[in-house]
Protein backbone atom coordinates (compact mmCIF):
# COMPACT_ATOMS: atom_id res chain seq x y z
CA UNK A 1 0.00 0.00 0.00
CA UNK A 2 2.89 2.50 -0.78
CA UNK A 3 0.85 5.56 -2.06
CA UNK A 4 -1.52 4.96 1.09
CA UNK A 5 1.32 5.47 3.40
CA UNK A 6 3.02 7.88 2.04
CA UNK A 7 -0.27 10.06 2.02
CA UNK A 8 -1.32 9.21 5.42
CA UNK A 9 2.23 9.86 6.74
CA UNK A 10 2.15 13.37 4.93
CA UNK A 11 -1.75 13.78 6.42
CA UNK A 12 0.01 13.95 9.63
CA UNK A 13 1.66 16.69 9.24
CA UNK A 14 -0.90 18.98 9.19
CA UNK A 15 -4.24 17.57 9.74
CA UNK A 16 -4.43 15.85 13.37
CA UNK A 17 -4.27 12.31 13.43
CA UNK A 18 -4.48 12.77 9.42
CA UNK A 19 -8.45 12.33 9.02
CA UNK A 20 -10.80 15.11 9.20
CA UNK A 21 -13.29 12.48 11.38
CA UNK A 22 -12.24 9.75 13.85
CA UNK A 23 -13.46 6.76 12.34
CA UNK A 24 -11.60 7.53 9.40
CA UNK A 25 -7.93 6.54 10.94
CA UNK A 26 -8.54 3.09 11.22
CA UNK A 27 -7.73 3.08 14.46
CA UNK A 28 -10.29 0.72 15.90
CA UNK A 29 -9.21 -2.07 13.64
CA UNK A 30 -5.60 -0.91 12.96
CA UNK A 31 -3.68 -0.10 9.51
CA UNK A 32 -3.58 2.97 7.21
CA UNK A 33 -6.92 4.52 5.98
CA UNK A 34 -7.10 4.04 2.74
CA UNK A 35 -6.89 7.14 1.01
CA UNK A 36 -9.61 7.33 -2.11
CA UNK A 37 -9.22 8.98 -5.36
CA UNK A 38 -12.42 8.49 -7.23
CA UNK A 39 -15.69 6.26 -6.92
CA UNK A 40 -18.60 5.27 -9.22
CA UNK A 41 -21.79 2.74 -8.42
CA UNK A 42 -20.70 0.27 -5.80
CA UNK A 43 -16.78 0.93 -5.89
CA UNK A 44 -14.37 3.19 -4.74
CA UNK A 45 -10.71 2.92 -5.94
CA UNK A 46 -8.07 4.47 -3.53
CA UNK A 47 -4.25 6.28 -4.24
CA UNK A 48 -2.66 2.67 -4.94
CA UNK A 49 -5.44 2.24 -7.63
CA UNK A 50 -6.69 -1.30 -5.49
CA UNK A 51 -10.77 -1.41 -6.32
CA UNK A 52 -13.07 -1.88 -3.53
CA UNK A 53 -16.53 -2.97 -3.30
CA UNK A 54 -17.87 -0.30 -0.65
CA UNK A 55 -20.27 -0.73 1.83
CA UNK A 56 -19.52 2.19 3.97
CA UNK A 57 -21.53 4.73 1.18
CA UNK A 58 -19.83 7.99 2.90
CA UNK A 59 -22.12 6.18 5.86
CA UNK A 60 -24.97 6.60 4.48
CA UNK A 61 -25.63 9.34 1.80
CA UNK A 62 -24.47 6.84 -1.19
CA UNK A 63 -27.82 5.29 -1.78
CA UNK A 64 -28.30 5.12 -5.18
CA UNK A 65 -24.23 4.62 -5.77
CA UNK A 66 -21.40 6.46 -6.07
CA UNK A 67 -21.62 9.78 -8.57
CA UNK A 68 -24.70 8.84 -9.88
CA UNK A 69 -24.65 10.39 -13.29
CA UNK A 70 -28.60 11.96 -12.61
CA UNK A 71 -27.01 13.78 -9.29
CA UNK A 72 -23.53 14.55 -10.87
CA UNK A 73 -25.50 16.66 -13.42
CA UNK A 74 -27.65 18.10 -11.03
CA UNK A 75 -24.40 19.41 -9.20
CA UNK A 76 -22.91 20.48 -12.26
CA UNK A 77 -25.55 22.59 -13.41
CA UNK A 78 -26.34 24.31 -10.06
CA UNK A 79 -22.80 25.09 -9.77
CA UNK A 80 -22.35 26.83 -13.11
CA UNK A 81 -25.19 29.18 -11.81
CA UNK A 82 -22.92 30.32 -8.52
CA UNK A 83 -22.32 28.52 -5.52
CA UNK A 84 -23.71 30.06 -2.53
CA UNK A 85 -25.61 33.53 -2.68
CA UNK A 86 -26.72 33.64 0.80
CA UNK A 87 -30.03 35.16 0.14
CA UNK A 88 -33.14 32.82 -0.45
CA UNK A 89 -33.78 30.29 -3.39
CA UNK A 90 -36.52 27.97 -5.30
CA UNK A 91 -34.47 24.74 -4.05
CA UNK A 92 -34.60 25.21 -0.77
CA UNK A 93 -38.17 25.50 -1.44
CA UNK A 94 -38.26 22.59 -3.51
CA UNK A 95 -36.60 20.60 -1.46
CA UNK A 96 -38.69 21.49 1.91
CA UNK A 97 -42.01 20.80 -0.16
CA UNK A 98 -40.35 17.64 -0.98
CA UNK A 99 -39.13 16.66 2.48
CA UNK A 100 -42.30 17.22 3.94
CA UNK A 101 -44.47 15.52 1.23
CA UNK A 102 -42.34 12.08 2.82
CA UNK A 103 -42.07 12.36 6.18
CA UNK A 104 -44.76 11.80 7.75
CA UNK A 105 -44.61 14.33 10.68
CA UNK A 106 -42.64 17.07 9.28
CA UNK A 107 -44.67 20.18 8.70
CA UNK A 108 -42.02 22.50 8.46
CA UNK A 109 -38.25 22.40 8.01
CA UNK A 110 -35.24 24.03 8.59
CA UNK A 111 -31.80 23.22 6.15
CA UNK A 112 -28.85 23.37 7.34
CA UNK A 113 -25.56 22.06 6.49
CA UNK A 114 -24.67 18.88 8.49
CA UNK A 115 -26.39 16.13 10.95
CA UNK A 116 -24.76 17.53 13.69
CA UNK A 117 -26.31 21.10 13.29
CA UNK A 118 -29.28 19.57 12.97
CA UNK A 119 -29.71 17.95 16.18
CA UNK A 120 -27.93 20.52 18.26
CA UNK A 121 -30.59 22.77 16.82
CA UNK A 122 -33.50 20.38 17.51
CA UNK A 123 -32.72 20.14 21.07
CA UNK A 124 -32.41 23.75 21.35
CA UNK A 125 -35.93 24.28 19.57
CA UNK A 126 -37.32 21.77 22.31
CA UNK A 127 -36.27 23.06 25.09
CA UNK A 128 -36.69 26.55 23.61
CA UNK A 129 -40.30 25.22 23.30
CA UNK A 130 -40.96 23.74 26.78
CA UNK A 131 -39.16 25.58 28.56
CA UNK A 132 -37.52 22.53 30.30
CA UNK A 133 -33.62 22.69 30.82
CA UNK A 134 -32.98 18.17 30.77
CA UNK A 135 -32.94 15.94 27.87
CA UNK A 136 -33.07 12.21 27.73
CA UNK A 137 -30.57 10.67 25.27
CA UNK A 138 -29.40 6.75 25.34
CA UNK A 139 -26.44 5.19 25.44
CA UNK A 140 -24.92 4.06 22.35
CA UNK A 141 -26.90 6.64 20.13
CA UNK A 142 -25.09 8.94 18.39
CA UNK A 143 -25.92 12.04 17.61
CA UNK A 144 -23.68 14.66 16.15
CA UNK A 145 -21.00 16.25 18.46
CA UNK A 146 -22.55 19.13 20.07
CA UNK A 147 -20.95 19.35 23.50
CA UNK A 148 -24.63 17.99 25.81
CA UNK A 149 -24.46 15.44 23.59
CA UNK A 150 -21.54 13.94 24.65
CA UNK A 151 -21.96 11.94 27.31
CA UNK A 152 -21.88 8.92 28.77
CA UNK A 153 -24.00 6.63 31.05
CA UNK A 154 -23.12 6.82 34.67
CA UNK A 155 -23.79 3.94 36.52
CA UNK A 156 -27.24 3.81 38.51
CA UNK A 157 -30.39 5.25 36.53
CA UNK A 158 -30.50 8.95 37.05
CA UNK A 159 -26.51 9.60 38.40
CA UNK A 160 -25.67 12.35 35.48
CA UNK A 161 -23.16 10.73 33.16
CA UNK A 162 -19.43 11.92 32.13
CA UNK A 163 -18.52 13.42 28.94
CA UNK A 164 -16.96 11.38 26.93
CA UNK A 165 -14.88 13.95 25.25
CA UNK A 166 -12.28 16.32 27.33
CA UNK A 167 -13.51 19.99 26.42
CA UNK A 168 -16.83 19.58 27.95
CA UNK A 169 -17.01 21.04 31.13
CA UNK A 170 -19.05 18.69 33.22
CA UNK A 171 -22.10 21.83 33.73
CA UNK A 172 -22.78 21.28 30.27
CA UNK A 173 -23.95 18.04 30.88
CA UNK A 174 -25.97 18.33 33.70
CA UNK A 175 -28.87 18.52 32.21
CA UNK A 176 -28.34 15.69 30.01
CA UNK A 177 -29.87 12.02 31.37
CA UNK A 178 -28.31 8.89 29.86
CA UNK A 179 -30.48 5.60 29.40
CA UNK A 180 -30.34 2.32 28.16
CA UNK A 181 -31.34 2.05 24.73
CA UNK A 182 -34.48 -0.30 24.57
CA UNK A 183 -35.04 0.00 28.36
CA UNK A 184 -38.43 1.39 28.75
CA UNK A 185 -38.74 0.84 32.46
CA UNK A 186 -35.64 3.21 32.94
CA UNK A 187 -37.43 6.04 30.76
CA UNK A 188 -40.53 5.67 33.15
CA UNK A 189 -38.26 5.86 36.11
CA UNK A 190 -36.43 9.00 34.73
CA UNK A 191 -39.88 10.85 33.92
CA UNK A 192 -41.28 9.98 37.58
CA UNK A 193 -38.37 11.35 38.98
CA UNK A 194 -38.11 14.50 36.83
CA UNK A 195 -40.68 14.43 34.45
CA UNK A 196 -41.48 18.37 34.38
CA UNK A 197 -38.45 19.26 33.81
CA UNK A 198 -37.47 16.92 30.91
CA UNK A 199 -37.95 18.85 27.24
CA UNK A 200 -37.23 15.92 24.82
CA UNK A 201 -36.41 12.50 24.47
CA UNK A 202 -33.76 12.15 21.70
CA UNK A 203 -33.26 8.78 19.98
CA UNK A 204 -31.85 7.11 16.98
CA UNK A 205 -35.43 5.02 16.22
CA UNK A 206 -33.66 2.67 14.83
CA UNK A 207 -29.61 2.67 15.85
CA UNK A 208 -26.76 2.36 13.63
CA UNK A 209 -23.88 4.12 15.93
CA UNK A 210 -23.04 0.81 17.40
CA UNK A 211 -23.50 -1.31 14.77
CA UNK A 212 -26.94 -1.91 13.81
CA UNK A 213 -29.72 -2.39 16.47
CA UNK A 214 -33.21 -2.33 16.34
CA UNK A 215 -35.91 -0.95 19.13
CA UNK A 216 -37.67 -4.31 20.76
CA UNK A 217 -41.36 -4.31 20.05
CA UNK A 218 -43.19 -1.46 22.28
CA UNK A 219 -39.79 0.51 23.20
CA UNK A 220 -40.61 3.41 20.62
CA UNK A 221 -44.62 3.41 21.76
CA UNK A 222 -43.85 3.52 25.39
CA UNK A 223 -41.15 6.83 24.37
CA UNK A 224 -44.31 7.94 22.15
CA UNK A 225 -46.84 7.49 25.48
CA UNK A 226 -44.44 8.75 27.66
CA UNK A 227 -43.42 12.48 25.94
CA UNK A 228 -46.81 12.98 25.60
CA UNK A 229 -48.01 12.02 29.11
CA UNK A 230 -45.14 14.73 30.67
CA UNK A 231 -45.73 17.43 27.95
CA UNK A 232 -42.21 15.89 26.76
CA UNK A 233 -41.34 16.62 23.19
CA UNK A 234 -40.10 13.38 21.04
CA UNK A 235 -37.25 13.64 18.71
CA UNK A 236 -36.53 10.80 16.15
CA UNK A 237 -33.27 10.95 14.54
CA UNK A 238 -33.00 10.14 11.59
CA UNK A 239 -29.56 11.86 9.98
CA UNK A 240 -29.14 7.60 8.98
CA UNK A 241 -31.97 6.06 8.79
CA UNK A 242 -34.43 8.99 7.13
CA UNK A 243 -34.70 7.70 3.70
CA UNK A 244 -32.46 4.62 3.91
CA UNK A 245 -34.51 2.30 5.45
CA UNK A 246 -37.59 2.82 3.39
CA UNK A 247 -39.04 5.94 1.74
CA UNK A 248 -40.60 7.65 5.08
CA UNK A 249 -37.87 6.65 7.91
CA UNK A 250 -38.23 4.80 10.73
CA UNK A 251 -41.83 6.51 11.15
CA UNK A 252 -43.02 5.32 8.20
CA UNK A 253 -42.24 1.80 8.74
CA UNK A 254 -43.86 1.71 12.55
CA UNK A 255 -46.25 4.48 12.16
CA UNK A 256 -44.78 6.67 15.51
CA UNK A 257 -45.00 9.87 14.70
CA UNK A 258 -42.76 11.88 17.02
CA UNK A 259 -42.35 15.88 17.55
CA UNK A 260 -39.46 16.80 15.53
CA UNK A 261 -37.28 14.49 13.34
CA UNK A 262 -33.66 15.33 12.23
CA UNK A 263 -32.36 14.24 8.91
CA UNK A 264 -28.97 14.52 6.91
CA UNK A 265 -26.91 11.99 5.37
CA UNK A 266 -28.96 10.81 2.38
CA UNK A 267 -30.84 14.27 1.79
CA UNK A 268 -27.47 15.93 0.80
CA UNK A 269 -27.14 13.17 -1.72
CA UNK A 270 -23.25 13.32 -1.03
CA UNK A 271 -23.37 17.16 -0.65
CA UNK A 272 -23.08 18.60 2.96
CA UNK A 273 -26.93 19.07 4.06
CA UNK A 274 -29.01 18.26 7.08
CA UNK A 275 -32.40 19.45 8.21
CA UNK A 276 -34.76 19.27 11.09
CA UNK A 277 -38.74 19.66 11.21
CA UNK A 278 -41.81 18.75 12.99
CA UNK A 279 -45.08 20.10 14.02
CA UNK A 280 -45.48 23.64 12.73
CA UNK A 281 -46.55 25.05 16.01
CA UNK A 282 -43.12 23.73 17.19
CA UNK A 283 -41.07 24.74 13.95
CA UNK A 284 -42.84 28.30 14.77
CA UNK A 285 -40.62 29.10 18.00
CA UNK A 286 -37.85 29.48 15.52
CA UNK A 287 -35.97 32.54 14.63
CA UNK A 288 -37.37 34.66 12.51
CA UNK A 289 -40.80 34.04 14.09
CA UNK A 290 -40.10 32.98 17.54
CA UNK A 291 -36.94 33.14 20.44
CA UNK A 292 -35.25 29.99 19.40
CA UNK A 293 -31.94 31.51 17.46
CA UNK A 294 -30.73 29.46 14.19
CA UNK A 295 -28.77 29.92 11.33
CA UNK A 296 -25.98 29.37 8.74
CA UNK A 297 -23.78 30.95 5.92
CA UNK A 298 -23.99 28.24 4.00
CA UNK A 299 -27.60 26.69 5.01
CA UNK A 300 -29.63 25.86 1.55
CA UNK A 301 -26.51 26.40 -0.64
CA UNK A 302 -27.60 25.88 -4.14
CA UNK A 303 -25.62 23.24 -4.90
CA UNK A 304 -26.28 20.68 -2.04
CA UNK A 305 -29.87 21.30 -2.54
CA UNK A 306 -29.84 20.21 -6.46
CA UNK A 307 -27.41 17.38 -5.32
CA UNK A 308 -30.31 16.33 -2.30
CA UNK A 309 -33.28 17.01 -5.02
CA UNK A 310 -32.22 14.54 -7.88
CA UNK A 311 -31.38 11.92 -5.12
CA UNK A 312 -34.59 12.13 -3.60
CA UNK A 313 -36.63 11.96 -7.41
CA UNK A 314 -34.68 9.44 -7.86
CA UNK A 315 -35.61 7.49 -4.13
CA UNK A 316 -39.17 7.57 -5.21
CA UNK A 317 -38.99 5.38 -8.25
CA UNK A 318 -41.60 2.46 -7.05
CA UNK A 319 -39.91 -0.80 -6.22
CA UNK A 320 -36.63 1.18 -5.12
CA UNK A 321 -36.42 0.31 -1.51
CA UNK A 322 -38.29 -2.95 -2.07
CA UNK A 323 -34.96 -3.96 -4.53
CA UNK A 324 -32.29 -2.42 -1.65
CA UNK A 325 -34.16 -4.24 1.31
CA UNK A 326 -34.30 -8.10 -1.07
CA UNK A 327 -30.29 -6.84 -2.05
CA UNK A 328 -29.16 -6.22 1.60
CA UNK A 329 -30.85 -9.22 2.62
CA UNK A 330 -29.19 -11.83 0.00
CA UNK A 331 -25.77 -10.02 1.78
CA UNK A 332 -26.79 -10.81 5.52
CA UNK A 333 -28.07 -14.32 4.69
CA UNK A 334 -25.01 -15.06 2.44
CA UNK A 335 -22.64 -14.23 4.84
CA UNK A 336 -24.64 -16.13 7.65
CA UNK A 337 -24.66 -18.91 5.36
CA UNK A 338 -21.11 -18.74 4.81
CA UNK A 339 -19.68 -18.13 8.82
CA UNK A 340 -21.83 -20.66 9.89
CA UNK A 341 -20.14 -23.36 7.61
CA UNK A 342 -17.35 -22.13 8.76
CA UNK A 343 -18.05 -22.77 12.23
CA UNK A 344 -18.29 -19.36 13.47
CA UNK A 345 -21.09 -17.79 16.25
CA UNK A 346 -22.26 -14.88 13.61
CA UNK A 347 -25.71 -13.37 12.88
CA UNK A 348 -26.64 -10.89 10.94
CA UNK A 349 -29.74 -8.29 10.91
CA UNK A 350 -30.50 -5.67 8.27
CA UNK A 351 -33.27 -2.53 7.59
CA UNK A 352 -33.95 -1.23 4.06
CA UNK A 353 -30.15 -0.50 2.82
CA UNK A 354 -29.14 -0.73 6.24
CA UNK A 355 -27.19 -3.87 7.85
CA UNK A 356 -25.38 -5.14 11.03
CA UNK A 357 -23.24 -8.32 11.41
CA UNK A 358 -22.11 -9.43 14.40
CA UNK A 359 -19.52 -12.19 15.50
CA UNK A 360 -21.86 -13.70 18.19
CA UNK A 361 -24.80 -16.23 18.60
CA UNK A 362 -27.87 -13.93 18.64
CA UNK A 363 -28.96 -9.95 17.11
CA UNK A 364 -27.71 -6.96 20.05
CA UNK A 365 -30.31 -5.64 21.96
CA UNK A 366 -28.29 -2.92 23.98
CA UNK A 367 -24.37 -1.27 23.38
CA UNK A 368 -23.59 -3.28 26.41
CA UNK A 369 -24.63 -6.60 24.00
CA UNK A 370 -22.73 -5.31 21.02
CA UNK A 371 -19.66 -4.81 23.08
CA UNK A 372 -20.10 -8.74 23.73
CA UNK A 373 -19.20 -9.54 20.23
CA UNK A 374 -15.97 -11.15 19.18
CA UNK A 375 -14.39 -7.72 18.80
CA UNK A 376 -10.80 -9.23 17.86
CA UNK A 377 -12.65 -11.54 14.92
CA UNK A 378 -14.21 -8.59 13.15
CA UNK A 379 -10.97 -7.15 13.30
CA UNK A 380 -9.76 -10.03 11.78
CA UNK A 381 -12.35 -10.44 9.01
CA UNK A 382 -12.25 -6.82 7.87
CA UNK A 383 -8.83 -6.69 7.24
CA UNK A 384 -9.46 -10.35 5.25
CA UNK A 385 -12.05 -8.52 3.35
CA UNK A 386 -9.89 -5.23 2.60
CA UNK A 387 -7.37 -6.99 1.16
CA UNK A 388 -9.22 -8.57 -1.08
CA UNK A 389 -10.91 -5.70 -2.16
CA UNK A 390 -14.00 -5.27 0.11
CA UNK A 391 -14.75 -1.83 2.21
CA UNK A 392 -16.59 -2.44 4.95
CA UNK A 393 -16.72 0.22 7.77
CA UNK A 394 -13.64 -0.14 9.66
CA UNK A 395 -15.24 -0.89 13.31
CA UNK A 396 -17.18 -3.48 14.97
CA UNK A 397 -19.34 -0.36 16.53
CA UNK A 398 -20.80 0.92 12.65
CA UNK A 399 -23.30 0.32 10.31
CA UNK A 400 -22.88 -0.76 6.97
CA UNK A 401 -24.85 0.46 3.84
CA UNK A 402 -25.92 -1.30 0.40
CA UNK A 403 -26.58 1.09 -2.46
CA UNK A 404 -28.79 0.85 -5.81
CA UNK A 405 -25.71 0.00 -7.58
CA UNK A 406 -25.02 -3.48 -5.59
CA UNK A 407 -25.94 -5.77 -7.92
CA UNK A 408 -26.20 -9.73 -7.50
CA UNK A 409 -22.72 -9.91 -9.46
CA UNK A 410 -21.35 -7.40 -6.86
CA UNK A 411 -22.93 -9.11 -3.87
CA UNK A 412 -22.20 -12.89 -5.29
CA UNK A 413 -18.45 -11.72 -5.34
CA UNK A 414 -18.70 -10.38 -2.00
CA UNK A 415 -19.76 -13.53 -0.33
CA UNK A 416 -17.03 -15.32 -2.24
CA UNK A 417 -14.61 -13.06 -0.81
CA UNK A 418 -16.32 -13.41 2.74
CA UNK A 419 -15.98 -17.67 2.46
CA UNK A 420 -11.91 -17.21 2.25
CA UNK A 421 -11.86 -14.64 4.97
CA UNK A 422 -14.22 -16.37 7.88
CA UNK A 423 -11.99 -19.31 7.06
CA UNK A 424 -8.88 -17.56 8.27
CA UNK A 425 -10.76 -15.76 11.15
C1 LIG B 1 -24.10 10.87 11.19
C2 LIG B 1 -25.06 11.11 12.28
C3 LIG B 1 -25.15 12.35 12.94
C4 LIG B 1 -24.17 13.46 12.68
O1 LIG B 1 -24.25 13.95 11.39
P1 LIG B 1 -23.00 14.78 10.79
O2 LIG B 1 -23.48 15.19 9.44
O3 LIG B 1 -21.85 13.82 10.77
O4 LIG B 1 -22.77 15.93 11.70
C5 LIG B 1 -26.16 12.54 13.86
N1 LIG B 1 -27.05 11.57 14.14
C6 LIG B 1 -26.98 10.36 13.54
C7 LIG B 1 -28.00 9.33 13.87
C8 LIG B 1 -25.98 10.09 12.62
O5 LIG B 1 -25.92 8.87 12.06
Amino acid sequence: MPRNNELFERACHTIPGGVNSPVRAFRSVGGTPRFIKRAQGPYMWDANDTRYIDYVGSWGPAILGHAHPKVVKAVQEAAVDGLSFGAPTEAEIRIAEAIVERMPSIEKVRLVSSGTEATMTAIRLARGFTGRPKIVKFEGCYHGHADSLLVKAGSGLLTFGNPTSSGVPAEFIQHTIVLDFNNLHAVEQAFKEAGHDIACVIVEPIAGNMNLVKPVPGFLEGLRALCTQYGALLIFDEVMTGFRVGPQGVQGLTGIRPDITTLAKVIGGGMPVGAFGGRADIMEHLAPLGGVYQAGTLSGNPVAMAAGLATLELLSEPGFYDRLAAQTRKLTEGLTERAHAAGLPFCADSVGGMFGIYFSDTVPTSLAEVSQGNIERFKKFFHAMLIHGVYLAPSAFEAGFVSAAHDDAIIQETLDIAEQAFAKV
